[in-house]
């Protein structure tokens, strides 16, 4: 194989455990494999300069950064990370995970990502605006309707969406709503994309817990992070009664045995902005979550946070990956070892772009659909495209993660090798 030049070749980073993820599902792709090498190669990557006017008169500078990593089945799409810690090899493996997701659930689009290294926290709202609109700018060569489509991810919402779609818009001469996806429901966005991919961890969870004989009702569920993804899918779970046992985020790690009040909770960091401090559970160490009695863990969070050792101790029967990139491949192999069900991030958190397809789809008519067709919709998509893992990775005696990518790598393959290499 070929190596980039520009890829840290150290084990833990993102990118790593992306790459592991293709040398595992390359076996399993027969004649396809010829082209497998086309998914470790992003196909562009941009690296922006964003300088910022501070409100004290100061200038900083920040790294910010769009790559798509594969269009052969359509414009890139994939949301944008505002975090201290994004990077060239992050936004890389996020990128990649796009184009797994898209095409795991069958959506006519290529994997892509953005970011900025950036405490999003740190700034003021015409701070985080002035930011944004630069960003935009500068990758505005590279992004459109029909090129490439961000949306919101870590650090970023629908406020940042409607900046980025009117300063592109600003600078085309006319208002292009389909450029971005996630906006706000007033300026072309689409009802229920905020709740989406919450709901979809649900969904898929759901389809999976029913075919391990696992029941929702009364199953104990620990969540890290509690934001868009992990508080919504921990409502719906709690509606289809199971209990809310732990919740962590970056502030603090909380413990109740009999279940956290969520609706408190909720209430709690609209107030707080976080959960340190809440009174309804037991404020325990970090690390201790990983060792808590549960049944179901949801990863709402970050990548890398399971790794082989916290995989060792954990007692739960399923793990449902509502981040991108939450498991190492060494932890993986651990899960499995131990007979614990991991539904994949690129299965698990799709809802949100599937939701997001739908946006862009609203865009482009112009003609907007209830909430309820959405995720009627949205659900179907979501538990046929679960259904379908499920039954590759019985057929192939593979993880759900192995098969996602199986179905995912055929799609894109076939796509890679019908089209071609230009020029020939
Ligand atoms: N950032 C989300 C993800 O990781 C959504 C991407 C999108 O809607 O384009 O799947």
């Amino acid at each position: 194989m070929d190596k980039l030049s520009y890829a840290s070749e150290s084990p833990n980073t993102a990118w790593s455990t992306y790459l592991q993820q293709i040398d595992r599902v390359a076996p399993y792709l027969g004649e396809l494999s010829r082209w497998v090498d086309t998914l470790r190669h992003p196909k562009r990557a941009l690296i922006v300069d964003i300088p910022l006017q501070m409100d004290d008169g100061s200038i900083r500078h920040f790294e910010g950064f769009r790559v798509q990593h594969n269009l052969s089945r359509g414009p890139g799409k994939g949301g944008v990370r505002y975090h201290p810690n994004v990077d060239l090899n992050e936004v890389m493996a996020l990128s990649a995970w796009m184009t797994i997701k898209c095409a795991a659930v069958n959506l006519p689009y290529g994997g892509a990502k953005g970011g900025i290294r950036v405490d999003p926290f740190k700034l003021s709202e015409g701070e985080l605006e002035r930011l944004t609109r630069r960003y935009t700018s500068e990758i505005g060569l590279v992004i459109g309707p029909q090129k490439d489509i961000p949306a919101p991810d870590v650090g970023t919402n629908a406020k940042v969406m409607a900046w980025m779609m009117d300063t592109y818009s600003m600078n085309q001469g006319t208002t292009i709503t389909g450029v971005v996806t996630g906006k706000p429901v007033h300026l072309g966005g689409s009802l229920g994309r905020e709740k989406a991919t919450g709901r979809g961890v649900f969904v898929t969870g759901r389809e999976v817990a029913r075919r391990l004989n696992i029941e929702t009702d009364g199953a104990r569920l620990a969540v890290q992070g509690f934001g868009n993804v992990g508080s919504e899918a921990a409502r719906l779970f709690v509606a289809a009664g199971a209990r809310v046992v732990a919740v962590q985020d970056h502030s603090a790690t909380l413990y109740n045995a009999e279940g956290i009040d969520l609706t408190a909770l909720t209430d709690w960091q609209a107030t707080h902005k976080n959960i340190a401090g809440f009174s309804g559970a037991q404020t325990i160490d970090a690390e201790a979550f990983w060792q808590l009695p549960m049944d179901i863990l949801i990863p709402a969070a970050l990548e890398g946070q399971i790794t082989r050792e916290r995989a060792e101790k954990l007692s739960c029967k399923l793990i449902l990956e509502g981040a991108n990139g939450p498991t190492y491949p060494d932890a993986d192999d651990m899960l499995a070892s131990r007979g614990i069900t991991v539904v994949p991030d690129v299965i698990c958190n799709a809802g949100g772009v599937t939701v997001s397809y739908f946006e862009w789809v609203q865009d482009m008519a112009s003609f907007f659909w209830s909430e309820s067709e959405i995720n009627e919709r949205m659900d179907k998509i979501m538990s046929e495209a679960m259904i379908h893992i499920w039954d590759k990775a019985r057929e192939k005696e593979c993880s759900l993660r192995t098969a996602a990518y199986i179905v995912a790598c055929e799609r894109i393959l076939m796509a890679r090798k019908d089209r071609g290499i230009y020029p020939g």
